[in-house]
C-alpha cells in the first residue's frame, strides 16, 4: 500500500479556498454577552447558513444570527466530495419509504437544486467550479453489472425513465477510462461544485443579507421554550425560533441520538494533472462513483486534479466525533491505494492530501425535516447520509419555511415528519455497527477482486437490511 498522504489542515477544498481573500472574508468574532434574535441558527454547514440566507430571502427584516462551533464550513460542508445532485440515485428506497406520489414530488423539487445552486453562484458572483457534468455510476466488476435495473424498473414505473440512460463499457470508458469500470448508467441532473467556496460563498452573501454570524461559537447548552435559549461560553442567544443544522454532531442531542448514526467518509486529492486526465478521457467533469455500499466517489477539479474518497468508514468503535474523523492514516493510506488502482497511469502522480469527516446517517438514507418542542418553535434538518450538497438548498427551503410557521409547498413535503427507524442504543450500536461495515467492505472487496463472497461475510454484510434499514447491500 502507498504511504498516506498527508493530512490536510481542514480539507484540501477549505486550504484552496481560503488562499483567497474573498472566500475568507471580513472576522466575525465569537459570541460575547447575551443577544435576542428572531431566529437562532445552530450549525454553519450548508442547511443552516441555507436556511439563513431563505429566511432573509422571504423576511429581509428577520434578526438572524447563526452560532458555529468552528468556523463556516469546518464541518463535512467544507470537506465534501462535491457532488450536487437530487436524488435520482435514491429512487428505489424513496419509493419504499413514501410511495409513489411523494417520491415523485420529492425527486422533482429536490431535482431542481443543483440546477438552482448554479444559477444562484452566478448571480451572486460566487466562482464555487459548479459544473453540471452529470452523475455516472459504474459496475467495478461482474456482479456490479446490471446493478441499475432495479432503479430503471421503478423509474419505468413512475414514467421518468428519461433520466438515466444505462451505458455500454465501450461509453463509460469513452468518459472515464479504467481497468476496472464495466458498463454504467448516467443520470444527466447532476453537477459538481467546489463544496468549501460554495459554503464561504454562501458566508459572504449572508453578511451581505445581514445575518449575524458567530464563529467559534459552540452551544454547550439549549432550552427548548418560548423563547429558546442556545447557550455559548460567552453569552447566550435568546430566540423565538430555533434552526439545528448540526449535522453528525446533533448525535449528542437525546432526541436525535435514536434517528442518527455517525460514519466517517474519507478523501484524497492528486496533484494537478490535466494531461493525464486526457489520457483518460475524463475531460467532461463527471462525478463518478460505483455502485459498492462502501462507495468510491471521484471527480475531476478546474485544476486538474481527481479528488477521490471512500465512504462508510468507521474509526473503530469511535463512540463520539473524535480527530480520527478528520484523518486517518490506516483509512488515507487505503483511499490512496484505491485511487492508483482504479487509475493504474497515476501511480507517479503525488497524492498532496487526505482528510475525513463525519457522515450522519439515517436509517432509511433520507434526511428528515421537523419542528418539536413543546411550543414547536424548534426547527431540525438531519441525515443526509452522505448526499446533502444538494438536498440542503431544499433543506434551507424547508427550515425557513418551518421557522415562519408558513404552510406551504415545502413544509407539506413527506420528507417533513416522516421520522426513520431508530436505531440500537450503546452498547450495541457501535460494535455492531463495526462489524456490518467491515463485512460490507470486505463484500465489496471481494467482488471487485473477482473473488467469491463466503456465506458468513455475505450474511453480515446484509444484516442492516434484514433489521429494516435501507443501508448496506440488498
Ligand atoms: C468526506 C465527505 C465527503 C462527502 N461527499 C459528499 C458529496 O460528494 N456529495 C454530497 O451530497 N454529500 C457529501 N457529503 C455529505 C455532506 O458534506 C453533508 O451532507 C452536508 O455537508 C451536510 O451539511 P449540514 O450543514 O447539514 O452539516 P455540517 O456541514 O456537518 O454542518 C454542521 C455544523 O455544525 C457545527 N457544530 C457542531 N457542533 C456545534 C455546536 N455545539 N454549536 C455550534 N455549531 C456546531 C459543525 O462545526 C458544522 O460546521 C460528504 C461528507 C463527507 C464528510
Amino acid at each position: 500500500m502507498p504511504a498516506a498522504p498527508p493530512p490536510a489542515k481542514r480539507s484540501w477544498w477549505l486550504e484552496e479556498a481560503l488562499a483567497h481573500p474573498e472566500f475568507v472574508g471580513p472576522e466575525t468574532p465569537p459570541l460575547r454577552g447575551d443577544t435576542n434574535a428572531d431566529v437562532v441558527i445552530l450549525g454553519g454547514g450548508y442547511t443552516g447558513m441555507w436556511t439563513a440566507h431563505f429566511l432573509k430571502e422571504r423576511e429581509p427584516s428577520l434578526d438572524v444570527a447563526l452560532l458555529e462551533a468552528d468556523i463556516c464550513g469546518g464541518g463535512p460542508s467544507g470537506r465534501n466530495g462535491g457532488f450536487c445532485d437530487g436524488w435520482w440515485g435514491h429512487i428505489g428506497d424513496m419509493v419504499k419509504t413514501y410511495g409513489e406520489a411523494d417520491a415523485i414530488e420529492l425527486l422533482m423539487t429536490c431535482g431542481r437544486s443543483p440546477a438552482e445552486i448554479g444559477a444562484w453562484c452566478e448571480r451572486h458572483g460566487v466562482d464555487a467550479w459548479w459544473r453540471p457534468g452529470g452523475d455516472l455510476a459504474v459496475a467495478t466488476s461482474p456482479n456490479a453489472e446490471g446493478r441499475w435495473e432495479g432503479t430503471l424498473e421503478v423509474a419505468r414505473a413512475l414514467g421518468v425513465q428519461d433520466e438515466y440512460a444505462v451505458l455500454s463499457p465501450d461509453e463509460v470508458q469513452q468518459r472515464c477510462a479504467s481497468p476496472m469500470f464495466g458498463g454504467g448508467m448516467f443520470i444527466a441532473d447532476a453537477s459538481t461544485v467546489h463544496p468549501a467556496r460554495l459554503v464561504r460563498g454562501l458566508r459572504r452573501v449572508l453578511l451581505e443579507q445581514g445575518v449575524r454570524i458567530f464563529e467559534r461559537t459552540p452551544v454547550t447548552r439549549f432550552k427548548a421554550g418560548r423563547p429558546a435559549v442556545a447557550e455559548t461560553p460567552g453569552g447566550n442567544v435568546h430566540a423565538g425560533e430555533a434552526v439545528i443544522g448540526l449535522g453528525a454532531w446533533a448525535t449528542w442531542w437525546k432526541a436525535f441520538k435514536p434517528k442518527l448514526t455517525v460514519r466517517g467518509s474519507y478523501m484524497v486529492v492528486t496533484a494537478p494533472t490535466p494531461e493525464k486526465l486526457e489520457e483518460i478521457n475524463w475531460t467532461g467533469g463527471e462525478a463518478v462513483r460505483d455502485f459498492r455500499s462502501s462507495i468510491h466517489y471521484l471527480r475531476t477539479t478546474a485544476d486538474g486534479r481527481i479528488a477521490f474518497g471512500l465512504g462508510g468508514l468507521q474509526p473503530d468503535l469511535a463512540r463520539s466525533i473524535d480527530p480520527r474523523y478528520d484523518y486517518d492514516e490506516r483509512f488515507a493510506a487505503r483511499v490512496a491505494a484505491d485511487l492508483v488502482k482504479m487509475f493504474p497511469t497515476f501511480r507517479d502522480v503525488p497524492i498532496e492530501r487526505g482528510w475525513g469527516g463525519p457522515i450522519n446517517v439515517s436509517g432509511f438514507t433520507m434526511p428528515f425535516f421537523g419542528s418539536m418542542g413543546t411550543a414547536g418553535n424548534v426547527h431540525y434538518g438531519l441525515g443526509y447520509t452522505g448526499n446533502g450538497t444538494g438536498p440542503s438548498h431544499l433543506g434551507g427551503k424547508i427550515l425557513a419555511a418551518l421557522a415562519l410557521h408558513a404552510d406551504d409547498g415545502f413544509t407539506r413535503l413527506a420528507v417533513v415528519s416522516r421520522e426513520p427507524k431508530r436505531f440500537p442504543p450503546e452498547p450495541i450500536r457501535s460494535p455492531g455497527m463495526l462489524v456490518a461495515n467491515a463485512a460490507i467492505r470486505r463484500k465489496d472487496d471481494l467482488e471487485d477482486a473477482g473473488r467469491r463472497v463466503d456465506p458468513l461475510t455475505g450474511f453480515v454484510a446484509r444484516m442492516p437490511r434484514r433489521l429494516g434499514f435501507s443501508l448496506g447491500p440488498r
